[in-house]
C-alpha cells in the first residue's frame, strides 16, 4: 500500500495524469502482483516463482547487479517526494533519452542531477578555479575545445558536471573537485541510460575511447 501510495503521486505530468483517470493504474493490487513476481523470481527464492515477463527477469538481474546503488536511488527518491524538492524542479534539457527506456522513477533523479549541474554558482566557481590554474576550458574525457573549433563563438562554453549522481553522492555540499569540465557529446554520454546502467564516470567513460 506504502508503496502504491508513493508511485502514484510521483510528480511526473503522466503519473498524475494515469492516478487521476486510472484507479488500477498502479492500484495495490497491481503493485502487489509486480512485487510478487520480482521477489519470486530471484535467484535463490526458496518457493515457486510466479510466471513473469522477460523484462521483469531483466529487471531483477539489474536490480541484484547493483543492489546497493539501487537502494540509495529509491531512498533519494522517496526523500525527493517527501520533502517536495523533486515536485519543484523543472523539466531539464537533456532529461529524455531518445530511447525513452529510462523508467520514470530514473527520470526523476536525472532531472534532480541535472537541475543541480546548472547552479550559475557552483558553474562559475568552477570555472575562475580553472582559468587560475591556467587551464583551457576543453573536456576532460576527449579535450574538445569549444573555442578551437568554434572560435569566438565558442571561448568559454564547457559545460560542468557531478562526477558522482547525487543519490551516490549523498546530500553534502558540492566541492568544485565533485566537479568535471566536460564537451557536450561527452556530457550526454555519461548521463546515458545504456544497459541497465544509469550513468557513468568521466573517468569509465574515457577509458572506453579508443587510444588516440
Ligand atoms: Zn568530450
Ligand atoms: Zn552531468
Amino acid at each position: 500500500m506504502e508503496l502504491s501510495n508513493l508511485l502514484r503521486s510521483l510528480p511526473l505530468p503522466q503519473c498524475a495524469a494515469m492516478a487521476q483517470t486510472m484507479p488500477q493504474y498502479r492500484s495495490v493490487g497491481s503493485v502487489s502482483r509486480k512485487t510478487t513476481d520480482l521477489a519470486s523470481n530471484r535467484p535463490g527464492y526458496a518457493g515457486t516463482p510466479t510466471n513473469c515477463s522477460k523484462l521483469d527477469k531483466k529487471i531483477i538481474e539489474a536490480f541484484c547487479r547493483q543492489e546497493a546503488e539501487m537502494l540509495s536511488a529509491a531512498q533519494a527518491i522517496e526523500d525527493g517526494i517527501a520533502s517536495g524538492q523533486l515536485a519543484l524542479i523543472p523539466e531539464q534539457y537533456g532529461e529524455w533519452d531518445e530511447d525513452e527506456a529510462v523508467a520514470q522513477e530514473g527520470r526523476l533523479l536525472k532531472r534532480w542531477a541535472l537541475s543541480r549541474e546548472r547552479s550559475p554558482a557552483l558553474r562559475r566557481r568552477k570555472l575562475a578555479q580553472i582559468r587560475k590554474q591556467g587551464l583551457p576550458f576543453a573536456c576532460s574525457v576527449c579535450a574538445f575545445d569549444f573555442s578551437r573549433t568554434y572560435g569566438p563563438l565558442g571561448e568559454d562554453y564547457i559545460e560542468v558536471h557531478h562526477v558522482l549522481p547525487l543519490h551516490i553522492a549523498g546530500p553534502r555540499d558540492t566541492r568544485l573537485s565533485d566537479l568535471a569540465l566536460l564537451c557536450a557529446n561527452c556530457h550526454r554520454m555519461c548521463h546515458r541510460n545504456h544497459e541497465g546502467v544509469s550513468w557513468r564516470t568521466p573517468d569509465e567513460l574515457r577509458a572506453t575511447l579508443p587510444p588516440a
